[in-house]
């Protein structure tokens, strides 16, 4: 995740649905306060609930039919951005990748600039996936590449393999090229 232009405060109104488990509730708080605190100094993020603004994030937990969760809009679109999470999910890592989606990132190596760093092997991929690998262009890039950021993907996402675990060159589909 790069660095947002210096100066600029966030202010994310949100509505959070009633299918949150018990579980899923301090994972949802404290995946808000990973992004409200990611910038010290730098600029702010704070979440909100909503009280009838027009443009909001709309946390919703639903079975999605697919193993996963998605976001209808990268990015604040004026009106409601929807994000989905599973009712299964208790991951502070995969929730606040959601939102950071639904904040206006995209994955990391996702940068025009990504190929100095990472080699997508596209041979490794899950059949119908590649697409997920795609470059998002035009697209602004903030800040060093980050392969430790929360909108990277892992070495073994989407990956053919049933049991992908690094290190593994014929199951990896995000291998880090040599220095
Ligand atoms: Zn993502």
């Amino acid at each position: 995740m790069p660095p947002l232009p210096s100066g600029r405060a966030g202010l994310c109104h949100t509505i959070l649905t009633p299918g949150v488990t018990p579980a899923q509730q301090p994972v949802f708080l404290s995946a808000m306060q990973a992004w409200e605190n990611c910038y010290p100094g730098v600029t702010t993020m704070t979440f909100q609930p909503r009280s009838g603004q027009p443009g909001y994030l709309h946390m919703v937990v639903a079975s999605l039919g697919f193993s996963g969760d998605q976001t209808d809009s990268v990015a604040y679109n004026g009106g409601e951005v929807t994000m989905t999470i599973s009712p299964n999910a208790v991951s502070t890592f995969l929730i606040a990748h959601e939102m950071g989606h639904a904040l206006g990132s995209w994955h990391e190596q996702a940068r025009n600039d990504r190929d100095t760093y990472v080699t997508i092997a596209y041979g490794n991929i899950a059949s119908g996936f590649s697409s997920q690998f795609d470059k998002a262009s035009p697209q602004g890039t903030f800040g060093p590449y980050d392969y430790d950021s929360i909108m990277h993907f892992g070495a073994c996402f989407f990956s053919a393999c049933a049991f992908c675990s690094r290190p593994n060159a014929s199951c990896d589909t995000v291998q880090v090229v040599s220095p």
